[in-house]
């Protein structure tokens, strides 16, 4: 307990705050509530933004609401929510300290696989999501969610694995990792074992995408420097700070 998901560094010098952060989801989520954009507004109960910590480095990327979470509007409060709630517990984590969202915000009736159209009519909330969370690590819960992110893998080579996250996604500096969705956990003591075995490496791969972002800012930084001295030397008004996000007392917080 007590492990932080949020980076204190990447706070001091906000680009975006809390605040902005958090009322930009909300934005996003009355947007969703109200969404005509498909089908499966016609058959939802209510629709499943997604919750969490507007601050947190690590988004949990879900299918589609099942029968629990369209009656509550929140995502993974039934069975398979449990069974998450018990993997984040197991590395001291509880889903406040994270987001927790899906590819689809409207449940497919009969929990049917959403269509490939319901899937790109929904895609731009997700990005857009994705956009103010800015996460380091996102962690993708069975074959759907990681198709996005993963094109062509498959879930049983590919569980337990990182990967770079295309900034197309909105997600512009992100590292995957994919996990088996925890519904197939319930049914397969194997995989169950297997997902536990893999929630266990997220905190590593939370400090490996922490600290190769923390160089991607220096770097970005010392470039801004070189080019403000650069500028320096032919300016009459001397040296101008052009990064707005470097931090020079960054440093990377060891949770
Ligand atoms: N399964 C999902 O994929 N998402 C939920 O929110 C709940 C169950
Ligand atoms: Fe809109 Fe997505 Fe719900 Fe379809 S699934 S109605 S696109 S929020």
């Amino acid at each position: 307990m007590g492990q932080s998901r949020r980076d204190p560094g990447r706070g001091r010098i906000p680009r975006v705050t809390d605040a902005e952060r958090r009322s930009a989801l909300e934005a996003i989520a009355t947007e969703v509530r109200d969404c005509t954009r498909c089908r499966l507004h016609q058959t939802r109960t209510k629709a499943v933004p997604g919750e969490g910590d507007p601050s947190t480095e690590v988004v949990f990327i879900g299918e589609g609401p099942g029968q629990n979470e369209d009656l509550e509007g929140r995502p993974f409060v039934g069975r398979a929510g449990g069974l998450l709630v018990n993997l984040l517990g197991h590395i001291g984590w509880t889903r406040d300290d994270v987001f927790i969202t899906n590819i689809v915000k409207c449940r497919p009736p009969g929990n049917r696989d959403p269509e490939p159209d319901e899937v790109a009519a929904c895609a731009p909330y997700l990005h857009r999501q994705l956009e103010v969370l800015d996460p380091a690590v996102i962690v993708t819960l069975g074959r759907h969610s990681m198709g996005r992110f993963m094109p062509g893998a498959r879930i049983s080579q590919a569980h337990g694995t990182t990967g770079p996250v295309d900034p197309s996604t909105g997600a512009h500096d992100a590292t995957i990792f994919a996990m088996y969705h925890p519904a197939a956990a319930l049914r397969t003591p194997s995989i169950e074992r297997e997902s536990y075995e893999d929630v266990a490496r997220i905190p590593t791969v939370l400090l490996g995408s922490r600290e190769r972002r923390r160089e991607a800012r220096l770097a970005r930084r010392e470039a801004a420097l070189a080019a403000s001295a650069a500028t320096a030397a032919t300016s009459p008004i001397g040296p101008v700070i052009v990064d707005p996000d470097a931090d020079p007392t960054d440093q990377l917080t060891i949770f």
